[in-house]
């Protein structure tokens, strides 16, 4: 059974098509992307009106390169599965809208998705199937989140959040306060690795012994950069960019690896997933790995391409919805731009 996944809801247009085998394997066939991040660049983050209008434009190419990358035609699809909510309201209607009319032209089952456990999910088309239990560290551009993962398409728990900035967030911010382009992610990332990541102590967030244990902040770290950045500045000295970015990273790694590993030993986990944009980041990856080899527990991050957006990861949600035989939604589905993870499916 062939599963087609539609992505709209920030600024990429993805579109994947997936293999669901006879024994719940999948096989990744297409994966195209077209992303507007470009046009966003000069404002310093996504422009929603932008984005939207460039869902439109994108959305019927991307749709025939994915089919002819997977070498199908598009009527052997079994069902469309498509990104409802969470996201920008005007990008994901376009991605529901377009998944609307394949199913009704094609006759196909419509599943409308969760974007964050679809992030989780693209895991599976790189490793294999979740084991029953596990924790998933989420963190992207908007999302930063621990949740307790007992299927895909069952039961998906949060337990702990960002209380101000998204991991993502904090790094599109750092990145403009250092003038490194937008987003900031990548450009930090490589700047890091000529930098010391001990040279100065910026504060975790939220790790005081009456904190929560699993929730997540960021804001004060960005403010702290950025007044250490003044205060050099205003006394004439050079600010060691490379050591400013590593140290960072630093701070962001080592608090979300403690906080996700916290939790595993909690709550008697053994593996544990990291995914969305921030997954790509190579301190995060590095860090994790050495603290689960540590720990006994198994870390599985997906390759960068399937923790950025992409419409993959809503194709492998949408096999696994299938898989478990859950009931296709309805052909008026809305969208949901607040829709809250334990939710995986609009029905
Ligand atoms: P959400 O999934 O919460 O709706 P989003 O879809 O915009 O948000 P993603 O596309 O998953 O988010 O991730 C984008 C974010 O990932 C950006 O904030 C970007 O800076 C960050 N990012 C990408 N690569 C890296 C990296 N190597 N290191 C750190 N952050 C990175
Ligand atoms: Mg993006
Ligand atoms: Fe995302």
């Amino acid at each position: 059974r062939l599963i087609l996944g539609i992505e709209s809801s920030c600024d990429e247009t993805g579109v994947g098509i997936v293999r669901l085998g006879p024994d719940g394997a999948l096989e990744l066939l297409a994966d195209e992307v077209a992303s507007s991040v470009e046009e966003h660049a000069r404002f310093g983050g996504v422009v929603p009106e932008v984005a939207s209008r460039a869902h439109l434009e994108a959305m019927v190419p991307t749709m025939r390169r994915a089919v002819e990358q997977a070498g199908i035609e598009l009527s052997d699809v079994h069902s469309i599965a498509v990104t409802a909510g969470p996201g920008l309201a005007g990008a994901l209607l376009v991605g529901v809208s377009a998944a609307k009319a394949y199913a009704a032209a094609l006759g196909k089952p419509l599943y409308g998705v969760n974007h964050l456990a679809g992030h989780v999910a693209a895991d599976t088309l790189q490793h294999g199937p979740l084991p029953q239990r596990c924790v998933a560290l989420l963190v992207s551009g908007g999302h930063s989140q621990l949740l307790l993962i007992e299927g895909l398409a069952d039961k998906i728990t949060e337990i702990g959040s960002t209380v101000d900035d998204a991991a993502g967030e904090a790094y599109d911010k750092v990145a403009r306060l250092l003038d490194l382009p937008y987003p900031g992610g990548p450009p930090i990332d490589k700047l890091a690795k000529r930098g010391n990541g001990c040279a100065i102590a910026f504060p975790r967030g939220l790790t005081g012994p009456r904190d929560s244990k699993y929730d997540f902040s960021f804001s004060g770290l960005k403010t702290s950069v950025a007044r250490w950045v003044e205060r050099k500045e205003r006394a004439g000295e050079e600010v060691p960019l490379a050591d400013v970015a590593a140290s960072f990273q630093e701070a962001v790694a080592d608090v979300l690896t403690a906080k996700a590993i916290r939790a595993c030993k909690d709550l008697g986990v053994d593996t544990l997933v990291i995914s969305g944009g921030v997954a790509a980041n190579s301190r995060l990856s590095g860090l994790a790995a050495q603290r689960c080899a540590e720990a006994g527990i198994e870390l599985r991050v997906p390759r960068p391409r399937l923790c950025t957006d992409n419409g993959a990861m809503i194709a492998a949600l949408g096999a696994h919805l299938v898989a478990a035989g859950a009931e296709p939604s309805r052909m008026d589905l809305s969208t949901t731009p607040g829709l809250p993870v334990g939710t995986i499916q609009i029905v």
